[in-house]
């Protein structure tokens, strides 16, 4: 690939130094479990977000089923989520024995669609999990009157929008509970997992570390079933040389996307579209294609990098057929799934190369109307 979809080195060579010298300081300590770091990096990240409690667990995953089982729900409990997200939204629902109850999506910025939502409620539903997807704020101002009208938890599945925020509130610091992942790739993304509960319940954030912890409050007294999923030592060490470098990082992304508009992508792809009130960061940058094949075909002789997210939406994957969705059951969640094509998007991506993605698909395409 002359321009790949994403290369994160330019982020990290910088700190390089920093980075190995945080490292060995956890090795010299011989503390890789719940030490210092990891207390800190909680107090950093709750401090930045502007949430009362932070809890750094294993993965994303784990922390999406740590906030399910932080509010018992369980079996025979619904949650409504979209069904255009990473796997790992309904997965943690399905795995605490939970239904996910599938919700359209809003066709301009691809969060769930309010009316949607409020139109999946029914006696069972116990909770809304709304995702931030591709770094812009899901509607969060509709679903918490829709939240507080039935009596649900609202959960922000915030792994892809750290830094996001929605009329100057970031996101992780909206919902009941929220919960990120670091996953290399993400915006705050470490040296391998790693994930973060937040929330303002000091209650659900005690359940949260017992549960971690193999649901032990004295880590010898054993009352319930939990799990083993903690933020190791090393890469809450990793991760506190990068969060103060986050807000830079996604200012660079923010500029990147400005400049795909500078360019006149627009004459070609529809540009991802932005909700009144919302700052999202650009974790993937996502444009709609009236003829995706074509755009592809056009990136793909120029050497450009692009990849297609989620094709076949989780209502129609083979995990969920018992819940009987059908072709045709959610049309803004399959638009997207047909046209959608994410584009070359990070931090230090460089100007030459969108112009030259802008420049393969001037030479291939004729302009949309
Ligand atoms: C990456 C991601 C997760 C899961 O995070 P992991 O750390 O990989 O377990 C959950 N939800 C969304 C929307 C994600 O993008």
């Amino acid at each position: 690939m002359s321009v790949p979809l994403m290369d994160l080195r330019g982020q990290w060579e910088p700190l390089h130094d920093r980075i190995s010298a945080a490292v060995d300081e956890v090795i010299r300590s011989g503390v890789f479990i719940l030490g210092p770091n990891v207390k800190a990096f909680e107090a950093e990240t709750a401090a930045d977000i502007g949430v009362a409690h932070a809890v750094g667990v294993a993965n994303g995953t784990d922390a999406l089923i740590l906030a399910l089982r932080a509010y018992d729900i369980g079996v025979g409990d619904e949650v409504i989520c979209p069904a255009y997200t990473f796997y790992s939204t309904p997965e943690s629902i399905g795995a605490v024995g939970a239904t996910p109850v599938f919700a359209d999506i809003d066709g301009l910025t691809f969060q769930l669609d309010p009316a949607a939502v409020e139109a999946a409620v029914t006696e069972r539903t116990r909770a809304i999990m709304a995702v931030h997807l591709f770094g812009h704020p899901a509607p969060m101002t509709e679903l918490r009157a829709i939240a507080d009208r039935h009596n649900l938890i609202l959960i922000e599945d915030a792994a892809q929008s750290y830094g996001a925020s929605l009329n100057g509130v970031r996101c992780g610091a909206i919902g009941d509970i929220a919960t990120f992942s670091f996953f290399p790739t993400k915006n705050l993304g470490g040296f391998g997992d790693g994930g973060l509960v937040t929330t303002n319940d000091a209650e659900i954030t005690e359940r949260i570390r017992e549960l971690r912890f193999h649901g032990s409050k004295d880590k010898r007294t054993f009352t319930q079933i939990g799990m083993n999923s903690r933020l190791d030592e090393l890469q809450a060490a990793i991760l506190r040389v990068l969060l103060p470098e986050l807000a830079g990082w996604n200012d660079m992304r923010q500029a990147a996307a400005a400049r795909y508009a500078e360019l006149g992508l627009d004459r070609f792809v529809e540009l991802p579209g932005t909700a009144s009130g919302a700052d999202p960061i650009y974790h993937l940058y996502v444009a709609r294609c009236q003829d995706r094949e074509a755009v592809q075909t056009a990136l793909k002789a120029a050497e450009v990098g692009n990849v297609v997210y989620y094709d076949t939406p989780h209502h129609l994957q083979p995990v969920f057929a018992d819940l009987g969705y059908a072709v045709g059951s959610l049309p803004e969640t399959e638009r997207a799934a047909r046209e959608c094509l994410a584009l070359p998007m990070y931090p230090t991506l460089p100007p030459a190369d969108q112009a030259t993605l802008v420049g393969a698909l001037e030479a291939a395409l004729a302009p949309i109307a």
